[in-house]
């Protein structure tokens, strides 16, 4: 019997070496746009006791409910691969004692998360994000910051045609009274709704907004509305929030049901989408908010915080950028004259003096070699015989050169 085929198991997928390259350019792209903003890196284990994310993330959300990889380890404790980076940033603030450094403190994280999620185009179960919080502080100009921080880096990516939906939830418990109101309304209404609508009333009323249902879309239409339910105080902060959008000339939809999946948002929350075809079902490329209760329910000090996460995989989806590749190397070839081990001293001299170089390793006759070092697109082949041949691969040039000094020195004046 032939053995099984062995695969990346469903929703994860392979970096090969060309889309390596992209998200390499993308990594220096992002640390120098999120360096200059003062955001400095962290990084957090791959996994947490389940409890942080149950407590973090709240037990009601999708997140909690279906999509986490929990599993228990010998000594018996419930462990979770993490699905996000905000909940590990707080308990990390609370664990280091972080509220004692210079308030804000800023970080922002590059790794791996999992979510059992259905696999589709720009859905995985295991993907990346980048992410930024910013602790200490519930200063309005932190969330507009935030914003255009994540605004600058889809811009540096070459994500363009985003939009950006913006809203305040208020406070818990300004929330909590307007969804008892939006109940109470959806109920009066029973008769008009969508029996899906209806059947989620108490568990999710705000789903009612996204309806397609025609009676439902109707009463909608006259639904209360969360920002019209905000305090006077949150009503303030917003309206700073998005002052400082316009001053900064970033344009926003203010989307009164924008609702994120996660439990801890307070005030503001955002999301940017993208309408790439690449993306699929999937038009969400970051997003984020504000959390103020976060580090609190997680055992630390009340503490505000605001931030984001973005998908790696979807803005490289939608990016439409040509990231640059690698620089074409020098390929250092054995004719029958020459030795390996000259071969291998030219190679290690091109290499410190800095120039990406390949020696053949392959045992190729040198027709060979030299065919091998076009598919590697070459700039250049050193033939390493009695003496050292130099042949430019674009011009087909070839000529002797001295040695190893001369040799490096015409690479090195290729890169200038
Ligand atoms: P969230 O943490 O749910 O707010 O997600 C933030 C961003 O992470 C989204 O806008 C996506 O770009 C990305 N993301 C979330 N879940 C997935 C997933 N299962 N596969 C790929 N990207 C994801």
């Amino acid at each position: 019997m032939a053995a099984a085929k062995l695969q990346a198991p469903r929703g994860t997928f392979d970096v090969l070496p060309e889309e390596a390259l992209k998200r390499r350019e993308l990594y220096r792209r992002t640390w120098a746009v999120l360096g200059r903003g003062g955001y400095r890196p962290f990084d957090s284990p791959a996994f947490e006791d389940t409890e942080l994310f149950k407590r973090g993330v709240g037990e009601s959300t999708d997140i909690v409910r279906k999509e986490m990889f929990t599993f228990e380890d010998q000594g018996g404790r419930s462990l979770t691969l993490r699905p996000e980076g905000t909940a590990p940033v707080c308990r990390a603030y609370v664990e280091h004692g972080m509220h004692k450094l210079p308030q804000p403190v800023k970080v922002w994280y590059w790794g791996p998360f999992f979510r059992h999620e259905r696999a589709q185009a720009g859905r995985y179960r295991q993907f990346s994000q980048v992410g930024i919080e910013a602790l200490g502080s519930d200063d309005p100009s932190l969330d507009a910051e935030s914003i255009l921080l994540l605004a600058e880096l889809l811009e540096a990516a070459g994500v363009r045609e985003t939009t950006l939906k913006l809203s305040s939830l208020g406070t818990r418990d300004s929330r909590e009274a307007y969804l008892a109101q939006l109940r109470r309304y959806l109920r009066e209404h029973e008769g008009d709704l969508s029996e899906d609508v209806r059947a989620r009333v108490e568990q999710n009323p705000l789903r009612a907004f996204d309806a397609g249902h025609e009676g439902t879309r109707a009463v909608m239409a006259g639904a209360p509305q969360l920002l019209d339910g905000l305090s006077a105080e949150d009503a303030e902060h917003f309206a700073e929030v998005r002052e400082l959008l316009d001053d900064a000339g970033v344009s926003y939809e203010v989307d009164p049901t924008l609702v994120r999946g996660l439990d801890y948002y307070t005030r503001t929350v955002f999301e940017f989408e993208s309408e790439s075809e690449r993306l699929g079902a999937q038009s969400g490329v970051g997003g984020g908010g504000r959390y103020d209760g976060l580090v609190e329910e997680l055992g630390g000090p009340p503490t505000p915080g605001v931030g984001w996460a973005a998908g790696i995989e979807r803005i490289l989806l939608a990016s439409e950028t040509r990231f640059p590749g690698a620089p074409r190397p020098v390929f250092v070839a054995i004719d029958e004259s020459g030795t390996r081990r000259a071969a291998f001293g030219l190679v290690t001299a091109l290499r410190e003096a800095g120039i990406r170089s390949e020696v053949e390793q392959a045992g190729r006759s040198l027709k060979g070699q030299m065919k091998h070092a076009s598919r590697i697109e070459a700039r250049a082949v050193a033939i390493v015989g009695e003496g050292i041949e130099w042949r430019d691969m674009d011009t087909g040039d070839q000529r002797p050169v001295t040695g190893v000094q001369e040799a490096v020195r015409i690479a090195v004046g290729m890169n200038g």
